[in-house]
């Protein structure tokens, strides 16, 4: 197959569908890749970098389009991209339809494939082509509260892990999810007092046993919750009911009762966010202020760090990916979690919570 990856164009989006690592892997199965110029500069990945790992680069997207039976990106296609893709042809990239009628219109009218990671499924009912932006954001999550908290930056001006004689920090981490495991695992790290809450008790045994008595694990009640938030110098945000917006757990009256200077680092804030007072802000202007307390929402965290986000994103969707390439459609009968990742085919929505959301029959 013929498998192709533009330079993304969305505002800000330094990631990269097919890494040279990935395009060597194709080409190992027999594939041909296609790659636009310049499609990795953001992850430091040259033209010459593609060339040896056996890619054709080529000057346009529009290339890229028309040489491609099959087009693997990072983020949906804007309205120049989907206007190139064409009937019969794969789209294999982050879709999130229900909420963007006109991108749906025009797959729908393009009469490609679409697939999008983000409702591929595994055997354990997970996402497996999300987790790995979780794990990220999760991760950077702390690095992020940890400069928050940081006096010049209007935190607390509380580090972390303390030092011997003084106390290390407290965090609160509300979802022991994906996010929360790996929020948890690097305030560990560093040495900080960390409590995970969650609403699953199986969640919060595995918790325990992970992290054999190194975290405090809480059943997520509005008391707990309360004493958590009131007591931490930082609270993380990463809670998610699939499928709804995120619930609003911490409300504005709460943060009265909170340290001054604490910070309210809302990773669920692409869901609405779990903090009454969240709104999304962008990486160039991370954080504010309400009632002495700083808030960090950025809602695509995993861009701050494209280089290990299109890496881990790439260890995601490869095996799907060669997939699709090695058998084209059948892959999608011969795999059920690939299959639930079908969103549009040939000019009809074949997601049904998208076609719910907008009006589509299936
Ligand atoms: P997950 O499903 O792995 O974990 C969510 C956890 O929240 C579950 O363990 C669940 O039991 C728990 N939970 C639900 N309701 C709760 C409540 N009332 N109190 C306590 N816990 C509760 O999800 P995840 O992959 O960890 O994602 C968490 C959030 O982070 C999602 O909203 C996701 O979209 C978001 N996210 C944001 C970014 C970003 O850049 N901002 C990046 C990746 C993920």
């Amino acid at each position: 197959m013929r498998v192709g990856c533009p330079k993304e164009i969305k505002n800000h989006e330094y990631r990269v569908g097919l890494t040279p690592g990935s395009v060597r892997e194709y080409v190992a199965n027999g594939h041909t890749v296609i790659i636009e110029t310049n499609a990795g500069a953001g992850i430091g990945a040259d033209d010459a970098a593609y060339s040896a790992a056996g890619a054709k680069v080529v000057d346009s997207a529009k290339d890229v389009f028309a040489q491609s039976d099959m087009i693997v990106k990072v983020k949906e296609p804007q309205s120049s991209e989907w206007k190139m893709l064409r009937e019969g042809q794969i789209l294999y990239t982050y879709l999130h339809l229900a909420p963007d009628p006109e991108q749906t219109k025009g797959l729908v009218e393009s009469g490609c494939t679409a697939i999008a990671y983000e409702t591929v499924t595994d055997e354990r009912g997970g996402l497996p082509l999300l987790a790995p932006m979780s794990e990220v954001a999760g991760r950077l999550a702390i690095q992020a509260s940890a400069t928050a908290l940081q006096k010049a930056n209007g935190g607390r001006g509380v580090l972390l892990g303390g030092v011997p004689g003084v106390l290390p920090a407290k965090i609160a981490v509300i979802g022991g999810g994906v996010v929360g495991i790996n929020s948890a695992k690097m305030a560990v790290g560093l040495g900080a007092d960390v409590t995970i809450l969650d609403r699953s008790l199986p969640r919060l045994r595995e918790l325990d046993n992970i992290f054999n008595g190194r975290v405090h694990t809480r059943y997520s009640t509005v008391e707990a919750l309360e004493e958590e938030v009131f007591s931490a110098d930082a609270v993380i945000g990463a809670v998610l009911i699939p499928g709804a917006a995120a619930p609003k757990l911490v409300t504005r009256e709460m943060l009265g009762g909170m340290k001054k200077g604490a910070v309210l680092c809302d990773v669920a804030i692409d869901q609405g966010g779990c903090f009454e007072t969240s709104k999304a802000t962008t990486h160039s202007e991370p954080t504010y202020e309400i009632d002495g307390i700083v808030h960090y929402c950025v809602a695509n965290m995993p861009g701050a760090v494209p280089v290990t986000s299109a890496n881990a994103l790439n260890n995601a969707t490869l095996h799907y990916g060669l997939m699709l390439a090695n058998k084209g459609l059948k892959a999608l009968v011969d795999d059920v979690h690939l299959r639930n990742g079908l969103n549009v085919h040939r000019g009809r929505i074949t997601n049904k919570a998208v076609a719910e959301a907008l009006g589509y029959e299936m």
